[in-house]
């Protein structure tokens, strides 16, 4: 594609003998990813006239956000009293004390703003009876600080809200002046002096080389679900983004946060909504009893998710599964109005019946905690520019790099997200990174000459990776990684276990060296891609399971039953781990949570007991 800012074949760098033909191209902001969190950060770099490139690696539409089903949370009380603060509460309680309260007051104060954004640039939200958005109750939003009945606060445009969300933010894209790269696939970031100036890609049709040269680079590369078996995730959540950064030599954060979601189809893995339960759907075992009474006498089914995976999985436990193998629970659909089901959730509706063989309005659903998002990632502060710790400063900034969306760690979502935090995550911080961007790079402005190495840790893993003549088929390692990840750091982890599972994927991390890649070439090689995702995966196994080990106690979506508590006076404070791939080792070290808030309008939010 020849795009305004472009030089063509302004240098052919060759790597072991071999020339990389390089196109260049220059513009003022460089945002890699076109899922919900990219398009809404396109959108406002454009709007701000600053010249923007979205490089994606899939169609814009076909990112993972797309697939969002439930919705998308903000305080409108469009169903009932809210308020923002209410949501903050719930927020800070479901990340169990991890959440920067400041990054979280500014989430949950933008949301209804954000949320009316989207209606007004046409996203088809479902209507209450005097028109206004439809809210859903969804597990863990609660009204009166925790004290009240559960809060309707999720916003839904039936069970397809992310693909309405998403169509429409790229109908804003279009409009704005945006340039898309589309299946592109980004390998690395050029880095000088501790400054990002941009990123190198391959286009994926056609094999050229392409440079892009930015004031500042935005990875919304979203989550890196696909380190596991099983997940409700895309098979394009590789996290690449994740894995560029640790390559640049910066941290990931707290990465043994790695959230199941209660209800995956057994066997499938595809994803049935919280909002089914949010809709009146339960839970029960083979004994046919609603069991999550027991374990959330007043939240019930509507406990946030780490609770509910975690109940189901001792039900399974202690034999009280469903199913020949009783290895499985049983989701109730079947006692609502199959009115409400055709109208509400109306694609779930669909996927039982694909993926389970399940007519909804008659039979339950098979279901199994499923890994669903991580919220552990590229620290960020609530502007998305990227940290690092240098010396004695935790919060450093990294010039010219920001990163949002999954592929981000802001916090807000801590050791646990809630349901329907997600979505409104990706246009709030979105948004934010495009004001950010207003505020430090100036339309036009002039770029400084690249360093003269500025392709090469791009051009030698892609070399490398080309010419792999080892042993081992990457769909092997792949496969070795995602299943020690799915049985040694699951919904319940013990010392011995992780302790098992270090071992074994620092191996599967060792043994990559003989990965064996047979497409030479460079158009459409599939085979060459899905090693280089699964050179980002791999790394962010490592450091999940390595932060696991490390953290002893249990907080959120982190489980230990030989720490079964949690421990603020050692823990309240967030992991970050550097990766040395040479070496193959790991570095941990740790960020004060911020327990302070963003204004004086609200309080910081004082730990206590997590019980719903
Ligand atoms: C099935 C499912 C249902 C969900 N439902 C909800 C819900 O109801 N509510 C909610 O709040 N959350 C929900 N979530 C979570 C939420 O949808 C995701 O966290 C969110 O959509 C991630 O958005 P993103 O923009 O960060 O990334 P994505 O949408 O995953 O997009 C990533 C983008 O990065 C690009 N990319 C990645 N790597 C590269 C590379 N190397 N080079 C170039 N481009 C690259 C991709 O092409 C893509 O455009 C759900 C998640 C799943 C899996």
């Amino acid at each position: 594609m020849a795009s305004n800012g472009s030089t063509n074949g302004a240098a052919a760098p060759a790597v072991n003998g071999r020339a990389y033909p390089i196109t260049d191209h220059t513009f003022d902001v460089v945002i890699v990813g076109g899922g919900g969190a990219g398009l809404r950060a396109t959108v406002g770099c454009s709007q701000a006239g600053l010249r923007t490139a979205c490089i994606t690696k899939v169609f814009p539409t076909r990112s993972h956000t797309v697939a969002a089903q439930g919705g998308v949370a903000a305080s409108l009380g469009n169903m009932g009293e809210d308020n923002w603060r209410w949501h903050m509460y719930d927020t800070v309680k479901g990340s169990d004390w991890l959440g920067d309260q400041d990054a979280i007051e500014y989430l949950v104060r933008n949301a209804p703003a954000a949320v009316y954004e989207l209606e007004h640039w046409g996203v088809p939200f479902s209507r209450t009876e005097d028109g206004k958005i439809y809210q859903r109750p969804f597990g863990g939003m609660t009204t009166d600080y925790g004290r009240g009945p559960p809060a309707q606060r999720t916003c839904a445009a039936a069970d397809r809200t992310g693909h309405a969300m998403l169509h429409t933010l790229y109908g804003e894209a279009l409009r704005n002046s945006t340039e898309f790269f589309i299946e592109y696939f980004a390998i690395d970031l050029i880095m000088e002096d501790g400054r990002c100036r941009g990123v190198v890609a391959i286009k994926l049709d056609d094999g050229t080389i392409h440079r892009f040269r930015s004031h500042l680079t935005m990875l919304a590369t979203g989550g890196y679900g696909r380190a596991y078996f099983s997940a409700t995730s895309a098979h394009t959540c590789t996290g690449d983004g994740g894995g560029m950064v640790l390559r640049a030599g910066l941290p990931l954060q707290d990465m043994e946060f790695v959230q199941f979601h209660p209800t995956g189809i057994y066997g499938a893995g595809c994803l049935i909504t919280e909002g089914a339960r949010g809709e009146g759907g339960y839970l029960t075992n083979s004994e046919g009893e609603r069991f999550m009474e027991r374990y959330a006498p007043s939240a019930k089914d509507l406990a946030s998710r780490d609770v509910v995976s975690r109940s189901m999985t001792v039900e399974i436990r202690e034999g009280r599964g469903v199913g020949k193998g009783k290895d499985h629970i049983f989701l109730h659909l079947d006692h609502l109005d199959p009115k409400i089901l055709a109208e509400r959730l109306p694609g779930i509706s669909e996927s039982a019946k694909i993926f389970a063989g399940v007519d909804v309005t008659k039979e339950p659903i098979p279901v199994l905690p499923t890994v669903h998002y991580n919220m552990g990632g590229i620290p960020t502060n609530y502007h998305g520019e990227v940290l690092t710790k240098v010396g004695g400063d935790p919060d450093a900034v990294v010039p010219g790099l920001m990163a949002l969306g999954e592929a981000a760690c802001v916090s807000v979502h801590g050791a646990n997200r809630l349901g329907s935090n997600s979505l409104i995550d990706l246009v709030v911080f979105g948004r934010a990174a495009g004001l950010r961007a207003a505020e430090i790079v100036t339309p036009g402005e002039k770029h400084a000459e690249l360093p003269t190495h500025s392709a090469e840790l791009a051009l030698s893993r892609l070399d490398r990776f080309r010419y792999a003549d080892g042993s081992i088929p990457t769909a092997d390692l792949r496969l070795d990684m995602q299943k020690t990840m799915q049985t040694n750091c699951a919904v319940f982890r013990t010392g011995e276990v992780l302790e098992e599972g270090k071992k074994l994927i620092h191996e599967v991390w060792g043994r990559a060296k003989d990965v064996r890649v047979t497409d030479r070439s460079l158009v459409w090689n599939s085979d060459l891609i899905e090693t280089l995702e699964f050179d980002n995966l791999i790394v962010q196994a490592v450091v999940t399971m390595d932060s696991a080990v490390n953290r002893t106690e249990s907080r959120g979506a982190h489980a230990r039953e030989d720490y079964p508590d949690r421990n603020d006076k050692e823990w309240m404070k967030h992991t970050l781990t550097w990766v040395d791939d040479l070496a193959k080792s790991v570095t941990i070290d740790y960020r004060p949570v911020h327990t302070y808030t963003m204004t004086n309008e609200v309080q910081y939010i004082e730990p206590k007991a997590r019980v719903y």
